[in-house]
């Protein structure tokens, strides 16, 4: 066996990096659980970061003062590596002083934020500053995990070939291969020592000219099965703050219960129809090679969690998933005439120029209703390609439910006292749309 198929890839969240706590804690959970083999490690920004830089990209980019918010995160990252530097001393970094790294990366996001060319869309523009959370958090993690001893520690920034579709970049799989080989895979040549690589999640940059691409939101999911299958790595590991696999949000459904055991499949649909828990796009590279993926709690590391793998299971206890912040449009023939294919091919080809994901749709005679993830300026944009052709109406500030494997109680809890605006169901799944 080469070192390269029994490498393990953790992916760690935001929150747990959070703080220098938590950057310490995952230090030990790296230590007590790599056992000498081979580790990649995938982090996504610290805490709240992206949503802050997201906010800050909007000020910068319609031209609004973005200096308060720029300096609350550059506080924030300093705080944490003055803390990690007191808790772990560096040979070559004084810990009253700022990490020059961190002074570098800053001055670099700065320049990025002060020179937005007009020329470039929003999409694009936001990609090159929002990307910066994760580049921020792999170093600083990098610079924890150089004080374990007997350990080599590497950083890389992204690996992950997209084309240019900004804020979800589609991955080029072959160049995305060639890359990691070349980037990644071949620094684990086998020595004896622990090898381990820390790299940003969420991040790709585009085949030719290397400009900085993002996934989509919550995307580090997403780049951990990326590298676990270009690597064929043994398995994948998600450190995250809930138990494993559950079958609601627990802030939401105190009762929710956690499935030890799920197949492939059942967790893509859940993914798929916003269990928040995952990425949707996480686990069909997984599936592909056949690597388990393992949702493990980072508050308590000895704890079991869920193993997502190829496998059989009894049915399982329904889940509950609600998804926020929904809008539901209809739209109706300006003429009355009914709903017809070519209607449809032009709805629908307006929804994918606008990038609108279709949650749940429904056809009636002379209309046609979807549901969609809410963003203003998306919308706007659907209305007006079609307003020539359609009436259409919407609704914003919805919530999509699901209940995955529902029973009659299930529908009863989820559905008492709410006024359904739409709702469909098929043998194992329930959904409706209703007011927030
Ligand atoms: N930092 C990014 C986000 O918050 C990506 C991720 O966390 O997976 O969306
Ligand atoms: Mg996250």
């Amino acid at each position: 066996m080469t070192a390269a198929n029994q490498l393990q890839v953790y992916k760690f969240g935001g929150a747990s990096v959070k703080d220098a706590a938590a950057i310490l804690n995952l230090k030990r959970i790296v230590e007590t659980t790599a056992q000498g083999r081979p580790l990649l490690i995938v982090v996504s920004a610290m805490g709240k970061t992206t949503n802050a830089l997201e906010e800050i990209f909007d000020l910068a980019y319609t031209e609004r003062d973005y200096s308060t918010q720029l300096a609350a995160v550059e506080m924030y990252h300093n705080q944490v590596s003055t803390d990690l530097g007191k808790a772990l001393p560096h040979p070559y970094i004084n810990p009253n002083e700022l990490d020059p790294e961190l002074v570098a990366l800053f001055k670099e996001l700065a320049y990025r934020l002060a020179n937005l060319s007009p020329s470039k869309t929003y999409d694009e523009g936001y990609d090159q500053v929002v990307s910066f959370g994760e580049t921020l958090s792999s170093y600083l993690v990098y610079y924890a995990l150089t004080s374990i001893s007997n350990a080599n520690v590497y950083h890389r920034g992204s690996t992950i070939v997209t084309d240019a579709t900004w804020r979800e970049g589609k991955v080029h799989w072959e160049e995305t291969e060639k890359k990691i080989r070349a980037g990644i895979q071949d620094l684990f040549l086998p020595n004896g020592d622990t090898h381990i690589i820390v790299t940003e999640g969420f991040v790709g940059s585009v085949k030719d000219d290397h400009r900085t691409t993002t996934l989509g939101r919550e995307g580090s999911d997403y780049s951990a099965a990326i590298f676990a299958y270009c690597l064929r790595a043994e398995s994948v590991t998600i450190w995250k703050d809930v138990a494993g696999l559950l079958s609601a949000d627990p802030k939401l459904f105190p009762d929710a219960v956690r499935y030890p055991e799920i197949s492939y499949q059942e967790t893509i649909e859940m993914a798929y129809y916003g269990a928040s828990v995952i990425h949707p796009k996480t686990l069909k590279p997984l599936a592909e090679r056949g690597i388990p993926l393992r949702v493990r709690s980072f508050l308590d590391p000895g704890a079991p969690g869920t193993l997502i793998h190829n496998c059989q299971h009894p049915a399982l206890a329904p889940a509950f998933i609600r998804k926020t912040e929904q809008c539901l449009l209809s739209f109706e023939s300006k003429d009355f005439a009914f709903i017809s294919e070519e209607n449809l091919e032009v709805i629908f080809g307006a929804l994918a120029q606008a990038r609108l994901k279709i949650n749940l749709m429904q056809n009636s005679a002379i209309s046609f209703s979807v549901c969609t993830d809410f963003s203003e300026r998306r919308v706007q944009q659907l209305l007006a390609l079609l307003a020539g052709q359609f009436r259409t109406h919407y609704n914003a500030g919805l919530l999509l439910f699901t209940i995955k494997n529902y029973d009659a109680a299930s529908v009863a809890r989820l559905t008492a006292g709410r006024e359904l605006l739409l709702e469909q169901r098929t043998r194992s799944t329930f959904q409706f749309v209703c007011r927030g």
